[in-house]
């Protein structure tokens, strides 16, 4: 599957200067959709996931139909003030200011394996929050998938102590 051809490339959004990979396409077509998932599915499968973590919005996309191929639980990791109850917290730094993300405290238990999925890795700053809300809570990062990796911005030098698997990069 050549997953290149489903991605849309949008200059000058969100604003300008910005490339922006649209995965869009990719989720529309069943067939490639579900060969993505099937892949990350075999990925967390290999290093026996016990839950799914996924930050919101596409992290959902990403990660919730592994977590159901494989029988196991999704977690969301969202923005400040969404979850209901008692929550941690990590703070990250965007290109301007900062941005707070949030898991709910009961959400992993201690020692479980825990697989990321995010439909993109940038310069890694999500990825990071979102580990350090994971090992807060004592579960331990065994893996972490994307559709795409952008490797100009370094993403994986913040993560170098991480399994990383990429279905494309650009
Ligand atoms: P990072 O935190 O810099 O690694 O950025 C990754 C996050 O920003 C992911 O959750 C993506 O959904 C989002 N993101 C950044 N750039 C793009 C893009 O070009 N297309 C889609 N999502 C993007």
């Amino acid at each position: 599957m050549n997953y290149r051809d489903y991605i849309a490339i949008v200059k000058d959004f969100p604003k300008e200067g910005i490339v922006f990979k649209d995965i869009t396409p990719l989720l529309q077509d069943g067939p490639a959709y579900q060969s993505a998932i099937e892949e990350f599915t075999n990925y967390a499968n290999r290093l026996h996931a016990d839950v799914i973590v996924g930050p919101e919005a596409r992290g959902f996309v990403v990660g919730c139909p592994i977590a159901t191929s494989l029988k196991i639980g999704f977690v969301p990791v969202r923005k400040k003030g969404k979850l209901p109850r008692e929550t941690v917290e990590a703070t990250y730094g965007k290109e301007y200011g900062e941005d707070v993300l949030c898991l709910h405290r009961d959400a992993i238990k201690p020692g479980q394996k825990v697989v990321i999925a995010d439909d993109l890795l940038a310069t890694g700053g999500t990825i990071s929050a979102t580990i350090e809300l994971v090992e807060k809570l004592g579960g331990i990062v065994v893996g972490l998938c994307f559709l795409i990796e952008l490797t100009d911005l370094n993403g994986r030098e913040k993560l170098q102590n991480y399994e990383i698997f990429t279905l494309m990069e650009n």
